[in-house]
């Protein structure tokens, strides 16, 4: 069995986390120890012993580990993608992008150690100085979903390594493979004891012990916005430094002028690739009338090619949903959609495969309002529907009328729309003639209003959350 990091030691559980293949359901892909809600409390202390020294550490040692594990998991990349593709259901090309996601990361971190700077101004008063650094913030605890089991886990632990802080680290239950994987390869590149431990275990034991510990310094969460507000309450109750990046209705806005083929290929890997299990998926494709029957149409066609099957078999194009229960709130979301009044243009039915798995057609919807909940609430599965609208002004209008702000995309020629899109788009990432989905590694990820809370992740932008800036005044 797999056993979690606790202060240094491998540490069994108090029973088994079996994870199971979603593309073949009898497929038990390993045995990983559950803690308890003592064994995260010890990982915390743990995490807190470490500090002072690891905060302290010198900067080739963070770039040297920070290094190591970028070269392993590059390295590594094809079993690590299988591990993920079997895991999660993603396909294997998708599963191998995210690993090397993962890997260019730590090296960017690795890059980012050496790089840890300060100011240094002049006061307003005679004879003093001013000096500004970023501190670690302290004991960091790292909670995360299953759809970005690698990639997720490595945007947050390679900054927070970076910068001096020390981890508490509780992946999502279905996916405690790729966790342990990554912690595995951190720990043999050198990391000393305690600095990073792992948790694999249930949210409302595991979770919830570091929501109520008054020793963790900051949380870093990604999931559901459901459990986001339960985070933001707890870190509010203990004065602590929070982070959420939540959950999103992505739109995808199509225009008259829009080139056909691009806006078809943006639409069905926004709606679709990775099972239409990503944030920045986009459920909502907006429609100008001129263009909607054609683009409907060609989507459709579209559709029809995509093979769902065996995430690892060559040539899948969806693999399947990622458990049980999320195939029935996909089913559960189609029963509303054809309830609701939305037609359903193609798909909507479980289909079965060689092994038994959760799969399901790529759904498309047309004929849908902005009002519907198939419109307002994620669904997080391969459903999508077709809002008709008159124009471009509409068009706005409805993307921006949504709970969420985490990515949005159009697809147009005109250069007027596409700038006016992105000056006036309510939602922290935008794209133009691209999937609204597929981001770059060393960039800002983040969104707004119900998508997101606090400073961004990623790249340089990952400082803001990480450290503390301090600003020390000294008389000459
Ligand atoms: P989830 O909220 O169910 O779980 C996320 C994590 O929180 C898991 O590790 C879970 O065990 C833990 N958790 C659950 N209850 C808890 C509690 N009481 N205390 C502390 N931790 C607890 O989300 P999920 O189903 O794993 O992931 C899917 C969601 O994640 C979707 O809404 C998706 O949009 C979102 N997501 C957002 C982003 C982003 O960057 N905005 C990226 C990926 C996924």
């Amino acid at each position: 069995m797999y056993k979690n990091l606790i202060a240094g030691e491998w540490v069994a559980g108090e029973d088994a986390i079996e994870n199971i293949n979603p593309s073949n359901t009898k497929d038990v892909v390993g045995l990983y120890a559950r803690a308890s809600f003592s064994d995260a409390t010890t990982a915390i202390a743990g995490a807190k012993q470490a500090f002072p020294a690891w905060s302290r550490s010198g900067i080739l040692e963070r770039h040297a580990i920070l290094k190591k594990t970028s070269d392993e998991i590059m390295a590594r990349k094809e079993e690590l993608g299988r591990l993920l593709a079997r895991e999660e259901g993603k396909t294997l090309p998708e599963a191998i992008g995210e690993t090397i996601r993962a890997g260019q990361i730590f090296d960017f971190f690795a890059g980012e150690a050496l790089r840890l700077a300060g100011e240094v101004l002049p006061s307003v008063r005679p004879n003093i100085g001013v000096e500004i650094t970023r501190e670690a913030v302290g004991v960091v605890g790292i909670i995360t979903p299953w759809n970005f089991p690698i990639a997720i886990p490595a945007w947050k632990i390679a900054p927070a390594l970076c910068y001096g802080n020390t981890i508490v680290f509780k992946p999502a239950e279905l996916v405690p493979g790729c966790a342990h994987a990554i912690v595995d390869i951190l720990h043999r590149a050198g990391l000393p004891k305690g600095v990073l431990n792992l948790v694999m275990g249930k949210g409302s034991v595991v979770g919830q012990a570091m929501l109520d510990s008054a020793d963790l310094a900051a949380i870093t969460f990604t999931g559901s916005t459901g459990t986001g507000k339960r985070v933001a309450a707890a870190s509010i109750e203990h004065n602590r430094k929070f982070q959420l990046e939540m959950g999103g209705k992505n739109p995808m806005v199509v225009l008259d002028d829009a080139d056909l083929t691009v806006a078809v290929e943006a639409a069905a890997n926004s709606g679709f690739f990775s099972t239409g299990q990503r944030c920045t998926a986009s459920s909502r494709l907006i429609v100008t009338e001129g263009i909607h029957d054609k683009f409907v149409a060609a989507l459709t066609e579209k559709l029809k090619t995509l093979v769902v099957d065996d995430a690892l078999k060559a040539g899948t194009h969806i693999g399947p949903v990622v458990d049980e229960r999320q195939l029935a709130t996909d089913i559960d979301y189609i029963e509303i959609g054809k309830r609701e009044g939305a037609k359903l243009a193609f798909g909507g039915d479980i289909i079965t495969r060689e092994n038994p798995g959760f799969y399901l057609q790529p759904t498309l919807f047309t004929e849908a309002t902005n009002q519907m909940r198939i419109s307002r609430e994620e669904i997080f599965g391969p459903v999508a529907s077709v809002i008709r609208v008159r124009d471009y002004e509409e068009a706005l209008s409805v993307a921006n009328d949504t709970p969420f702000g985490l990515s949005a995309g159009i697809a147009t020629t005109s250069l007027k729309h596409a700038t006016h899109f992105k000056r006036n788009l309510e939602a922290g990432m935008v794209m133009v003639n691209l999937p609204t989905a597929g981001v770059d590694f060393h960039v800002p990820f983040g969104g707004r209003k119900a998508s997101s809370f606090g400073s961004r992740e990623q790249g340089k932008y990952a400082a803001e959350f990480f450290t503390t800036v301090k600003t020390a005044y000294t008389l000459a």
